[in-house]
């Protein structure tokens, strides 16, 4: 097997199967992707039938980049053939004591500055348009028609079989050990060997400040482990795509929850955001939290009480957070032949573009897409007093 490749890619979750992709498509063979378990694993933040993706969004930081991450999926769904996002319009929710709404206001503003269109909705008109709500009267929506669901494993699949198809290697079940620079390159010990490229990528999710370490870098990340609950409701019509749109429902800390209609299986899906405990990427379990799951059943039986059914399952998961829960997307400032991303927690949506944007980083040193609000200097990540706030 060839040991010196132009580029390696440290993590083949959403992010780093995206990367490798869009790296595969600049130079083949001289790409190798290495991920520590098997491809479609359990264990990381990737795997399950959806995500949400949509242009709505809290920050122009943000809402700069939403209408990209619809051509990236684009562009590996038109080489795959494969479908990856469904559009189901989208709700965000928040109850409004005074006159002005605290978090969607800012979503408002965003898409306002972003020329997004979107419609302002009470809950009367919410109720009539989607009946399977039962709003109190405080509850102001906004709605986004292109909002939807991303795919997650047909994408990660997709992404990797693009990758393979276009001359790049990917090595499964191989953890990386270290990463470390040398010269304008970087050298990147395996437990398959050690492997030399110009550029690395890392993906790594939760893994990332071991992978970063020999680097030199450590960032100030929070691993929460998360999950969700696949409802098989009765009233399946009422909760097909073509009824039943995604929502968030935005109320601070422990009042977060987010769902989906019925996909991938005979149930809808609904979360809490920020819901779970602090663990590691080893201390994690895969044990639902009772706490989350009954802070999430009171919340659906109150405001989407039709949806509610027997328990599928719930599947837990992990969110890799930042201070102020935005993203990581830059270059080791002490080692610029180093790429790195970190999801925050809401990436999915935007992995293709994150490995668009990261091959681009790597290739040209440099991407097209406006991504500074994502550096790894900023204060958020430096300061060590920055105050952690992951509610957006
Ligand atoms: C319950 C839940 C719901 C979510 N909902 C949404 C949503 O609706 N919309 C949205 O946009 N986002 C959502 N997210 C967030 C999103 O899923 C993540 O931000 C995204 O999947 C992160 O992808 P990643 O590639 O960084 O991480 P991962 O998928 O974890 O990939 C990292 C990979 O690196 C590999 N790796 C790590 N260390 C090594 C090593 N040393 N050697 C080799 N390989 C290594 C890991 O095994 C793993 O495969 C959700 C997350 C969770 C948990």
């Amino acid at each position: 097997m060839k040991t010196a490749y132009e580029y390696i890619v440290v993590g083949c979750g959403g992010i780093g199967s995206a990367a490798a992709y869009w790296l595969a498509r600049a130079a083949g063979r001289e790409v190798l992707a290495i991920e520590q378990f098997a491809l479609g694993h359990e264990r990381g933040e990737s795997q399950d039938h959806s995500r949400i993706i949509r242009l709505a969004y809290h920050a122009p930081a943000y809402t700069a980049l939403t209408r990209h991450t619809y051509a990236a999926w684009a562009a590996a769904e038109d080489e795959s053939g494969v479908r990856l996002v469904h559009r189901t319009g989208g709700l965000d929710f928040e109850l409004v004591a005074g006159e002005q709404p605290q978090y969607i206001g800012h979503y408002a503003d965003s898409m306002d500055a972003a020329g997004i269109a979107y419609e302002r909705l009470g809950a009367a008109e919410v109720m009539a348009r989607w009946p399977q709500f039962r709003l109190p009267g405080a509850a102001r929506a906004l709605y986004q028609a292109d909002s939807g669901l991303v795919d997650a494993r047909k994408a990660n699949a997709v992404h990797a079989t693009l990758a393979r198809a276009r001359g790049a290697t990917i090595l499964e079940s191989t953890p990386v050990r270290a990463i470390r620079p040398s010269g304008d390159g970087a050298e990147v010990d395996t437990a398959a060997g050690t492997f030399r490229a110009r550029r690395v990528v890392v993906a790594s999710g939760a893994w990332s400040n071991q992978v970063l370490r020999a680097a030199g870098t450590t960032l100030p990340l929070t691993v929460t482990q998360e999950q969700v609950t696949y409802f098989a409701t009765p009233h399946l019509r009422e909760f097909a795509p073509d009824r039943f749109p995604i929502w968030i429902w935005h109320g601070g800390a422990r009042e977060c929850f987010y769902g989906f209609p019925v996909y991938g299986e005979v149930a809808a899906k609904a979360g809490q955001d920020v819901g779970g405990e602090v663990v590691t990427a080893d201390t994690r379990t895969f044990e639902p939290n009772p706490r989350a799951h009954a802070d999430l059943l009171r919340f659906l039986e109150t405001y989407i009480p039709r949806m509610v059914g027997p328990e599928l399952y719930t599947k837990t998961c992990l969110y890799t957070l930042t201070p102020d829960r935005d993203f990581v997307i830059d270059r080791l400032p002490a080692h610029p032949q180093i790429a790195v991303a970190i999801g925050a927690g809401h990436a999915f949506k935007f992995a293709g573009l994150i490995g668009k944007i990261l091959s681009q980083l790597a290739v040209d040193g440099r991407s097209e897409y406006p991504i500074d609000a994502f550096r790894i200097d900023r204060p958020a990540l430096t300061d060590p007093s920055f105050p952690a706030s992951f509610m957006v």
